[in-house]
């Protein structure tokens, strides 16, 4: 039985005192969260210590990074590796956000590269974020596209390795939109994804791979979207800054 994980994406948001304050009123509210479900927060680096000295303790809090270098030391000016997240106690790193596949060069090679670096480490795990463009949608190619991504993504990633990426399926036409896929297109790209896994691997691994939904997400519509079969939890971007939001979707199942 797979267990439910939601991840709020902070993005570049919030400074100390906003993060400190968020880590002690969710604190206070864990208690509300039902026995299957684990929670994250990826926050700025700047904030990760912050958050890992506030709720390190809480064992179904993991405290996640949103990206790094896939090589561990260098001359990559403004870049942040791996074993550094490991020195700060990160337990989770998002890799290939669209928001950084579109604006910061990310590729489907150099999100393979990083997934293979991360897997290295046996207490850091990964997120990695999948999904099509409006124009991609339109055009009918979703699923072949999300594929593909998988298909790079996994390249040369152990059956055992494969067990430990959770894939959020996050179509960029849903992102920060306000415009969620509907639970049926999110279930069915869900599917596609496991089937891929299970094609790459076997029906074992993939039916143990987490798979998230991420666009959009809010209180409101967390219930639907998580009570579909092949949805194991939620990428959750703007309804993660408040603490009321996020335990709302949290606490929806
Ligand atoms: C995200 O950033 O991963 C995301 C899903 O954002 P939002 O929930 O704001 O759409």
């Amino acid at each position: 039985m797979r267990r439910l994980l939601i991840a709020g994406n902070w993005k570049m948001h919030k400074n100390k005192a906003e993060a400190s304050a968020f880590a002690q009123e969710l604190k206070g509210k864990i208690s509300q969260l039902s026995e299957n479900v684990d929670i994250a927060i990826c926050a700025p680096f700047t904030q990760l210590d912050t958050l890992i000295e506030a709720l390190g303790d809480e064992k179904r809090v993991l405290i996640g990074a949103q990206n790094a270098h896939y090589e561990d030391a260098g001359a990559f000016t403004g870049e942040i590796s791996i074993p550094m997240l490991k020195e700060v106690g990160v337990d989770l790193l998002i890799i290939g956000h669209s928001e950084r596949r579109q604006y910061f060069g990310e590729t489907d090679e150099t999100v393979n590269l990083k997934l293979k670096r991360i897997l290295k480490e046996e207490d850091i795990n990964p997120i990695l974020c999948v999904g099509e463009s409006l124009e991609i949608r339109e055009s009918g190619e979703e699923n072949s596209f999300v594929e593909s991504q998988i298909v790079a993504a996994f390249k040369d990633i152990s059956a055992e390795d494969a067990k430990r990426i959770t894939v959020a399926y996050e179509p960029i036409w849903a992102i920060g939109t306000g415009k969620t896929a509907s639970s049926q297109q999110a279930q069915d790209m869900c599917k596609v994804i496991r089937q891929k896994i299970s094609d790459l691997y076997s029906d074992a691994v993939s039916d143990e791979v987490i798979i998230q939904y991420g666009g959009s997400v809010k209180p409101a519509n967390a219930k639907e979207l998580l009570s579909m079969e092949d949805i194991d939890g939620a990428l959750v971007g703007g309804a993660s800054l408040k603490v009321e939001d996020f335990v709302g979707i949290c606490t929806a199942k």
